[in-house]
């Protein structure tokens, strides 16, 4: 393990926020865990850190951060019909894209193009495009940080929820994931029911190749390159209401965009209302509403942790006034 001292984490999360923490401990190998533990290192305030894609650091951080970064890609099973991947946290999860394009592995192709690690997939339980990581979870592995004991949790134990798992509940701030399972399929299948993909996308065409390279170009058309502009990707989770609610907003609003959700309620898109609030291309200072994807809030490049977290807690304000919907986080706030 390395460990620095008075960190800046102005490289470690893709909002760019230029905060430091009091102490930066990099994790090489699952084995330091008893070391690390000696060393009072899960002792709190402490904080797991993989790409920080889904952080907002509104201050300094006066504890530990800990970055697990031991990479790998095992196979644990290969069948004719599946692969069973064994894959450490600190994998960067394009390259888990990458792996299963180049090895015919079908499930995940739809999440390419997120940032980020592989350990943290599970913990929000990625979605993009019609598909979620958890369809191709096999299982999620790691330890409990105060007694080091070692847990395997199936898909089903991780409790996996829209944008949602055991990581962000009972499990929050008390265990690290060290890998993922992921069982792909060697069947050629598709998810293609998100209108833009299928209007973008001939049968002929079809390949992990063509549907990765599309789903890249739609992404990079909606959402900023974070090597330029800081983000966290959604900042807001699509909120969900009962049906009534819905029609009641329909007589006010008929264009309202709404998905079906779980027990009879209803989905409806955050970015469509933060753009009726007003806000799509909307900034204080270098901070902002992204003009392309008002889901989006970002960094122009000066942006101070208060002028972000003026923007969202607004957003927030006029989402409701508006529609009487309050509006949550997607995004680890610290
Ligand atoms: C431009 C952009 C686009 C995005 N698009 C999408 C999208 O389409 N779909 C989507 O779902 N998300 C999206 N995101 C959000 C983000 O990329 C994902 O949530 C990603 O999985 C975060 O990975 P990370 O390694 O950066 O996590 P971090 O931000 O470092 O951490 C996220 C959470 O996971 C926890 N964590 C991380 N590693 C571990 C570990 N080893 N053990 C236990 N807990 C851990 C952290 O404590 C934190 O709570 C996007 C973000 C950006 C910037």
């Amino acid at each position: 393990m390395k460990v620095y001292r008075n960190h800046s984490l102005k490289d470690h999360n893709t909002f760019g926020m230029d905060v430091r923490c009091a102490q930066f401990v990099v994790m090489e190998h699952p084995d330091e865990r008893e070391a690390m533990s000696a060393a009072h290192l899960f002792e709190a305030p402490f904080y797991i850190l993989g790409g920080g894609s889904n952080i907002l650091f509104t201050r300094p951080y006066e504890g530990t951060i800990i970055h697990p970064d031991f990479k790998g890609i095992e196979v644990m099973e290969d069948s004719e019909r599946h692969q069973l991947i064994r894959v450490a946290t600190g994998e960067e999860w394009d390259n888990v894209i990458d792996y299963c394009v180049r090895h015919n592995l079908y499930g995940l192709e739809n999440l390419v193009g997120i940032p980020g690690r592989a350990g943290s997939a599970p913990v929000q339980n990625i979605g993009a495009y019609g598909v979620e990581v958890k369809d191709c979870i096999d299982r999620v592995e790691g330890f409990l940080t105060d007694t080091l004991q070692p847990f395997a949790l199936s898909a089903e134990q991780c409790q996996f929820g829209y944008r949602d798992s055991i990581f962000k509940h009972e499990l929050k701030g008390k265990s690290l994931i060290t890998h993922v399972w992921f069982r792909l399929s060697k069947e050629e299948h598709y998810t293609l029911t998100y209108k833009a993909l299928a209007n973008e996308i001939t049968v002929q065409d079809l390949s992990l190749e063509t549907v990765t390279q599309c789903i890249l170009r739609i992404r990079n058309s909606k959402l900023p390159d974070i090597r330029k502009i800081g983000c966290a990707g959604s900042f807001f989770k699509n909120p969900v209401v009962p049906e009534n609610q819905y029609h009641d907003l329909l007589t006010r609003f008929p264009d309202l965009v709404s998905y079906p959700a779980a027990d009879g309620m209803v989905k409806l898109a955050a970015g469509q209302l933060i753009e009726k609030a007003g806000w799509k291309g909307k900034r204080i200072g270098d901070a902002g509403v992204y003009p392309l994807q008002a889901l989006v809030i970002v960094n122009y490049g000066g942006a101070s942790p208060e002028e972000i977290c003026q923007v969202f807690q607004q957003v927030i304000l006029d989402v409701e006034e508006l529609f009487n919907i309050r509006l949550t986080p997607e995004v680890n706030i610290l």
